[in-house]
């Protein structure tokens, strides 16, 4: 195969089938081929919202498990055939920002984010991994490929922003949006062991799966005020995390308000629209407070992928509840991506497969 096609961003507002050179591997990298896909709402932040900028016939998507194809002549641990988790993020793991503790930083600010950013997604019949014995982790044989692609982006991310709220034994949580990934940060906290888990959401699908991923109550911001909702609910008192994983700008309004004294706001939505964030002067305790926020890019590397994994295989986690819509056949990215614009009330997450 010397050219091979992928769904595209040709250009703001504008996706299509485009044919493209075969990428060349590199010594350290590989080259793979789908075998499970999932646009993710970022994709369509990107295309119809232009939040990174304009991009000229891009191949979208992040979220793949797929099969080795060719692999360059310094890798290790992968050889064509064996089938393997592609992290969202992959990267560059010497850089400096990395050995900070900060992988998905590398290069600049979101670095660690090439697919569907930088370089070519991975929406096509092959697409390039680079550093592939740090950037691939092996499929486990008992783990079906559309179950583990939601862990690509939707629970690598989601748990990330359970993680960065710094969650205690026992200590309330308030979940804003529970699309899939904040059902994952529900998951998340639960497994990090809160008490109390508000998830905020209304679609009936999502507030399903959120109860079976440990949420205690659930609010609807439709009904009133988030956060007055959330301060009746617990006297007044607040909560010790708020986790922002969907809403708007007046979402950190009421992420602020409702966060106690000494808590942590932890931030995993991707925000477009407006130029500055708003931080509401008093209810921040005129900036000393204690109430922190954490901001993070989804984690990706391979020992992220193996542990989330784990707890696939042990039963801590079951990502299948995110998956509603199934499709066969890589052309089908093309209806799933529309999908995940038009989010249907019956839509947590698509997922497409695509034969060996
Ligand atoms: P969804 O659009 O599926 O979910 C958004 C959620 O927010 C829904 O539960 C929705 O409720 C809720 N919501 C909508 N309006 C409000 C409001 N006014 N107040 C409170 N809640 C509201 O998004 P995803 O779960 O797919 O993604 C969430 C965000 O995470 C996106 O911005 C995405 O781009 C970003 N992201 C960030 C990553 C990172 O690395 N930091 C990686 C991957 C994604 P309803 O139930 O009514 O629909
Ligand atoms: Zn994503």
């Amino acid at each position: 195969m010397t050219t091979f096609k992928g769904f595209a961003m040709k250009g703001l507002n504008e996706v299509g089938w485009i044919e493209k050179e075969r990428p060349e591997c590199g010594r350290r990298d590989a080259i793979v081929r789908p075998l499970a896909l999932s646009p993710c709402t970022s994709d369509i932040h990107t295309v119809w919202e232009g939040a990174i900028g304009d991009r000229k016939d891009m191949i979208l998507g992040h979220e793949a498990v797929g099969i080795v194809d060719e692999v360059g002549s310094d890798v290790v641990d992968f050889k064509p055939g064996d089938r393997v988790i592609v992290p969202a993020i992959t990267p560059d793991w010497e850089d400096e920002a990395a050995q900070r503790g900060f992988s998905s930083q590398t290069t600049e600010p979101l670095g660690g984010w090439k697919f569907s950013n930088f370089k070519d997604g991975v929406f096509g019949e092959c697409f390039h991994v680079n550093l592939a014995d740090a950037n691939l982790a092996k499929l486990p044989d008992d783990i079906k490929p559309e179950t583990a692609v939601m862990l690509s982006d939707m629970f690598s991310t989601g748990m990330m922003g359970a993680e960065n709220a710094k969650i205690k034994l026992g200590s309330s949580v308030a979940v804003v949006g529970i699309g899939p990934v904040g059902l994952c940060a529900v998951a998340g906290s639960a497994i990090l062991g809160a008490g109390r888990i508000f998830a905020v959401g209304t679609r009936p699908n999502c507030v399903k799966v959120a109860k079976n991923y440990g949420a205690t109550d659930i609010v609807s911001y439709k009904e009133g005020p988030v956060d007055e909702q959330i301060l009746d609910l617990t006297d007044g008192k607040g909560v010790d995390s708020v986790i922002i994983a969907g809403g708007n700008m007046n979402t950190w309004n009421q992420a602020i308000a409702m966060a106690k004294a000494g808590s942590v706001v932890s931030n995993v939505n991707y925000l477009s629209g407006e130029d500055t964030v708003p931080i509401p002067r008093v209810e921040w305790g005129c900036g000393m407070a204690n109430k922190d926020i954490a901001t993070g890019l989804c984690p990706g590397g391979r020992v992220r992928m193996e542990r989330l994994a784990d707890l696939v295989r042990y039963g801590r986690i079951d990502p299948d509840q995110l998956v509603t819509h199934k499709f066969k056949g890589l052309d089908k990215v093309e209806e799933a991506l529309m999908l995940m614009k038009d989010k249907p009330k019956d839509l947590i997450k698509p997922v497409v497969t695509i034969e060996e």
